[in-house]
């Protein structure tokens, strides 16, 4: 097992009824910024339940924050910060909400041209508080410190992190599940078996917990995945779809171990460029990406063949190559596309994406950096 120090100071309020508890998490003498997005937590019933609870707070709200926030909209957010004094900010929405509402925190109190946060890589020194009510489960960004952020003008998506960002507590109610729309469930389940995938599908350091842990996630996914679009499921079956997304990417099972965000920053540029939603660009690029570093992940490939597919592995190539398709047909199972040419695309992309990852420095990509830009442009090709 690798070296790692390990913390999640998080505070989750996970079940029924939880959005209530928010007025005892947040400071009586603060003035909040309540952030959402497009609107739909006016349509189900969140919005009021957010107002109840903050019923002797002062508070404000900002609305708009879109999916795969911008830096203009967040802006916008971090001027009424500054104008009117705001000093916790409370986000209510998925993972564009959450990692808006982090840029916008750090941003707000940020010496300097906030983009270099981004752009550059600027020190983050200080941040306003956050708070998290989470209405999709998908990203884990409402208990970790990432948050990925996009430049419009300019075709970037880039990624910043601090533990000042970290929210100090998130809010976790299945029920808010209950009006996802389709493609939004399949985001949910498809980037939360995704992220478990890219801290376990390496090469073996004997974390055994880790893996234990991953796979139990992995499990839970592809059993309970499929269900939630059925718009009568129980309650449990929500539940433990919600509390999988969270602790893929909590900090719980990537300590210690190696791991590849290579499909990540793949997918983040043919978000960036084509406008594909973040886990649809996933479930495109992972399989591909497995088939590329099938040698150097053979082991765990091998592993997650056995333990998590429940495959006969006596003849290894053949057991790799049908884990691969049976993560493929996974996707299919929660009504997940995994080909470029589902979205109207074909080869053209590579070049595009290649280019992109060149210009932000992604030439050599996973947990051996051996995805240079040539296997990422084979990558996408195979992927058409
Ligand atoms: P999202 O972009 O936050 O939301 C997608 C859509 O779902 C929005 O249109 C939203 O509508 C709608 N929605 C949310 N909750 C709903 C509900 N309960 N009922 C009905 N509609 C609802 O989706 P996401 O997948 O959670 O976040 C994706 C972003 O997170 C991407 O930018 C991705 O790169 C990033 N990400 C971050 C991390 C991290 O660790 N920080 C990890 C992976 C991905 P409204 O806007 O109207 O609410
Ligand atoms: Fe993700």
């Amino acid at each position: 097992m690798l070296n790692f120090s390990f913390v999640n100071p998080t505070q989750i309020h996970f079940g029924q009824g939880q959005i209530a508890c928010l007025s005892s998490n947040i400071p009586q003498d603060t003035k909040v910024l309540v952030v959402y997005g497009g609107g739909s937590i006016k349509k189900n019933g969140v919005y009021e339940q957010v107002c109840e609870a903050l019923n002797g707070h002062s508070w404000g709200e900002f609305a708009g924050i879109e999916p795969n926030p911008s830096y203009q909209t967040c802006m916008q957010a971090v001027d009424m910060v500054k104008q009117n004094g705001y000093d916790f900010i409370l986000a209510v929405g998925g993972g564009s909400v959450i990692d808006g509402c982090k840029f916008i925190a750090a941003a707000a109190l940020f010496d300097g041209e906030p983009w270099d946060i981004l752009g550059k890589g600027a020190e983050v020194k200080s941040a306003l508080p956050l708070g998290v009510v989470l209405t999709l489960p998908a990203t884990g960004s409402e208990s970790n410190s990432f948050s990925v952020v996009s430049n419009k003008d300019t075709n970037d998506k880039l990624p910043f992190a601090t533990p000042l960002v970290q929210p100090k507590f998130a809010v976790l109610d299945p029920d808010v599940m209950k009006t996802l729309p389709e493609r939004q469930l399949a985001n949910g389940v498809v980037d939360a078996f995704v992220h478990t995938m890219e801290q376990y599908l390496t090469y073996p350091v004997n974390a055994k917990v880790q893996d234990r842990f991953a796979e139990g996630l992995l499990l839970t996914l592809m059993e309970e995945g499929p269900k939630v679009f059925d718009k009568d499921v129980s309650y449990d079956v929500r539940a433990n779809v919600m509390w999988s997304a969270t602790m893929a990417l909590n900090g719980l099972i990537g300590a210690g171990v190696p791991q590849d965000w290579g499909t990540h920053m793949i997918g983040h540029e043919i978000t960036a460029v084509y406008g594909l939603d973040h886990a649809q660009t996933l479930a495109i690029v992972l399989p591909r990406l497995m088939e590329e570093q099938k040698e150097t992940k053979r082991e765990k490939i091998l592993q997650y063949a056995q333990r998590v597919l429940g495959l006969d592995t006596t003849n290894p190539d053949e057991a790799i190559a049908l884990a691969i398709k049976k993560t493929e047909m996974f996707f299919h199972d929660v009504k997940m596309p995994t080909r470029l040419s589902d979205y109207g695309l074909g080869e053209e992309v590579a070049d595009k994406i290649v280019l992109q990852l060149e210009r932000h420095g992604m030439t050599a990509l996973g947990e051996h950096q051996a995805v240079t830009l040539e296997k990422s442009r084979q990558i996408l090709i195979r992927s058409v």
